[in-house]
């Protein structure tokens, strides 16, 4: 059975088998939320199938060392080149009139609230940029020594012509070709005011004066470039060349390809051995993006408080949604796809169930069964080594879900499955569906056995009962009892769901 792991390395554009510089220990960096506002559902997206990639690593037995950042330091709204721009952290902050830090704060909180609600793991480390002001400068001071940054006026700026032809490897990330750079440089001079080229970029700017977040280096008051952060974070928290770097694959271009420019400008080598980049959640065929005027908040798609969608989705289906697609493919949210994912969600949770239940009193023969289910169940594990094929992996679990269905109505045989391979099964839908895919049973609330699931079913019957005799009454006094324990109820046209709030 191969247990080789193989990535789609957007670097080199090819499959390569996953080998860390470290035996046993993989870091990996992925570009954390600028957090200025609430995250949509296509951000979720990304920290979803990063979060997929995260616990496969360490299920495989690898010690990760997983990092993602927080952008806190606001960066210019339009054009970054324009000094008197006002940055989105401020801007939000002027119009909800509170400090700057109260915008960083009231967004990261809720972004960590957004993690827990589709049960993703805490990264290990969280770096903020606002914490890292001095490495960044270190980093620019490096960029100035090896002569691929220059100051004018107080701002610093990063040489990108001249490193793409010396070290040939500018625009390898995003598939850009340098002469198309330089003819646009040509072409664009005349309009930059500071800049040597138009394809150089800020790595320091000068603060205009009311400009709040602001701090003081060697070059003047002011504040570092957006690209800057995640190059200086991740060479502390990983080292100058790590395992593998990750983000949307619209961060691709200039945020990635420029990364990859300061960490060789500043420490002579290539930060990440396999960059992985998630594709786009898509609402009717574009990109969600808050630009676009088409994102959709998980309060709203669990609420179903939006015209985009028919009815309200739990947080569990939103995750398995995300699964049914590979993180490298664009994935349309549609109200069909949400109901695919619901029916899917369910059955693989019964069937979990069904599976679980099952005891074995006499121990099973060695019939063609076992060998069926033993294949699938390899099938399962190599789907998710080949780049983490998640929809590939779930359609091999739903296999072995007819198998277990045809057990439980009796079409199959359980006596003829293996002890061993009962407990294979059962270990196997075990570790994908709560340590791996991340799923949880909708409304567990962790750590008590599925007591409170039970505890909630049981309440939930009670007052369908009350309600089906009329008996408002008590029907009321449920919900608001349980509203006052932060417990809230939803009907749905074919039944009740719960949440804690
Ligand atoms: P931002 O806060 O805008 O930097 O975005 C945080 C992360 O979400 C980045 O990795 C983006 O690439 C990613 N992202 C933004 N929009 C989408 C989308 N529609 N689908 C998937 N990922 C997205
Ligand atoms: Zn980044």
């Amino acid at each position: 059975m191969p247990k080789t792991l193989h990535i789609a390395n957007s670097l080199t554009r090819k499959k390569e088998e996953f080998k860390p510089i470290h035996e046993g220990r993989v870091g990996m960096y992925v570009c954390g939320p600028t957090v200025y506002n609430s995250v949509h559902l296509g951000n979720c997206r990304t920290f979803m199938s990063f979060d997929v990639i995260y616990r496969y690593l360490m299920h495989l037995g690898y010690k990760v060392r997983y990092v993602r950042n927080i952008t806190d330091v606001g960066h210019l709204v339009g054009d970054s080149d324009d000094h008197d721009a006002e940055d989105k952290i401020s801007k939000r902050a002027r119009i909800e009139q509170i400090e700057p830090m109260e915008i960083v704060q009231k967004y990261t909180v809720g972004f960590h609230e957004k993690m827990q609600l589709f049960n993703c793991l805490p990264p290990s480390i969280e770096p903020r940029a606002t914490q890292h002001i001095i490495e960044q400068i270190e980093m620019v001071q490096q960029i100035i020594d090896n002569g691929y940054g220059y100051e004018k006026n107080g701002s610093v700026y990063f040489d990108t012509i001249k490193f793409a032809k010396e070290s040939g490897v500018y625009g390898k990330l995003s598939g850009r070709i340098l002469d198309d750079l330089i003819s646009e440089s040509r072409d664009n001079l005349k309009n930059q005011s500071e800049k040597n080229h138009p394809a150089d970029f800020a790595i320091w700017m000068k603060a205009a004066p009311e400009h709040i977040m602001r701090w003081n280096s060697p070059w003047s008051e002011g504040f570092p470039g957006w690209h800057l952060e995640c190059s200086a974070m991740s060479t502390k928290y990983l080292g100058k060349t790590f395992d593998i770097h990750g983000g949307g694959n619209d961060l691709k271009f200039p945020h990635h390809e420029n990364e990859v420019a300061q960490n060789h400008g500043a420490c002579g080598c290539h930060p990440a051995n396999y960059w992985l980049h998630t594709n786009m959640l898509l609402m009717n065929g574009a990109k969600m993006s808050k630009s676009v005027g088409n994102t959709i908040t998980p309060d709203e798609l669990i609420g179903g408080d939006s015209h985009l969608i028919s009815k309200g989705y739990s947080p569990m289906v939103i995750r398995f949604f995300n699964l049914q697609a590979h993180y490298s493919s664009p994935l349309d949210l549609t109200d069909e796809g949400l109901q695919a994912a619901e029916k899917g969600y369910r059955r693989l949770m019964e069937a979990n169930k069904t599976l679980q239940a099952f005891t074995h009193p006499d121990g099973g023969s060695d019939g063609a069964l076992n060998s069926e289910i033993a294949k699938l169940i390899a099938e399962t594990e190599e789907e998710m080594n080949d780049d983490f094929n998640t929809p590939k992996a779930l359609a091999k679990l739903f296999e072995l879900a007819s198998k277990i269905n045809g057990l439980k109505d009796g079409h199959l045989d359980w006596e003829a499955l293996a002890d061993d391979t009962l407990a294979n099964l059962k270990q196997l839908y075990q570790s994908y569906i709560f340590d791996i895919f991340g799923l949880k049973e909708e409304g567990e609330s962790g750590g008590d056995n599925g007591v409170l699931s039970g505890v909630m079913e049981l309440v939930i019957d009670l007052r369908q009962n009350a309600r089906a005799n009329k008996d408002w009454g008590t029907s009321d006094k449920i919900r608001d009892k349980l509203n006052e324990l932060n417990v809230v109820l939803k009907d749905w046209k074919d039944g009740t769901s719960w949440s804690v709030n």
